[in-house]
């Protein structure tokens, strides 16, 4: 009872602060189909921009330093880990990723919604910082579909493949964690889902709030 009191509490201590900028969390375990989403998402709404991760893993073919990820060696990566520039950082198939804390700090300055795609670890490391946060994990049909993705997708061998399976499937139980679940069967209907998802957050009591604090006020709604 003591410690629910005091969780409540502290929730409501970071409330007072919160953005009217969303900050979305995406995960979803690899051939997931989630950075198409993503890139779908982003072409459709202009006002959301993606937060860019730091990797020690190689590019891959096509892969742009600065655009998919910052591309950087485990040297740089510690240093800017051990000089508390990450909200979060975490070790995923044997590499290391950390969102810049100037991305997720940025949403006032930029007055945009921020979407990062980071893996589980990382999303409860931002959801410490920023209980406002929303978070959505992208499911894929089945594994044997996720596994015919990842062969299809031909970017990794056989052995990192099924890596890659061995982590999903415990990935995958994070999901009850999550606020928003989509089932990525069908493209076009998981991107109408995500669509929605967004547009339902700016519906949410404190953002509009946020938004019409005079609207608010002169209802004699106080907050
Ligand atoms: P990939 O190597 O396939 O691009 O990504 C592998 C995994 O790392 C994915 O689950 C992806 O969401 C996760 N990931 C990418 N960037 C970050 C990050 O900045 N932080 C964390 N914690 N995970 C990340």
């Amino acid at each position: 009872m003591e410690a629910k009191t005091q969780i409540n509490k502290d929730y409501r201590i970071k409330l007072i602060y919160m953005s009217n900028n969303n900050l979305f969390i995406v995960t979803a375990p690899s051939g997931s189909g989630k950075s198409s989403l993503i890139k779908a998402l982003l072409k459709d709404n202009k006002s959301i921009s993606l937060s860019v991760s730091y990797t020690t893993r190689k590019p891959r073919v096509g892969e742009r330093n600065g655009v998919d990820y910052y591309f950087v060696t485990i040297e740089d990566f510690l240093k800017m880990r051990n000089n508390n520039e990450f909200v979060e950082w975490a070790e995923v198939h044997n590499n290391f990723y950390g969102t810049h804390k100037s991305f997720v700090n940025n949403r006032d300055v930029k007055n945009n919604d921020i979407v990062v795609e980071i893996d589980f670890q990382g999303s409860d490391q931002i959801k410490n910082y920023y209980p406002d946060a929303i978070r959505i994990f992208i499911l894929p049909p089945s594994i044997e579909e996720l596994r015919n993705r990842l062969i299809l997708r031909a970017l990794d061998s056989m052995e990192v493949i099924e890596r890659r399976l061995s982590v999903a499937k415990s990935e995958i139980m994070h999901a009850k964690d999550y606020d928003y679940v989509i089932i990525n069967s069908d493209f076009n209907l998981a991107l109408s889902e995500i669509n929605y998802i967004i547009k339902s957050t700016k519906l949410r009591f404190q953002y509009q709030y946020l938004k019409n604090k005079n609207l608010f006020n002169k209802l004699g709604i106080a907050y």
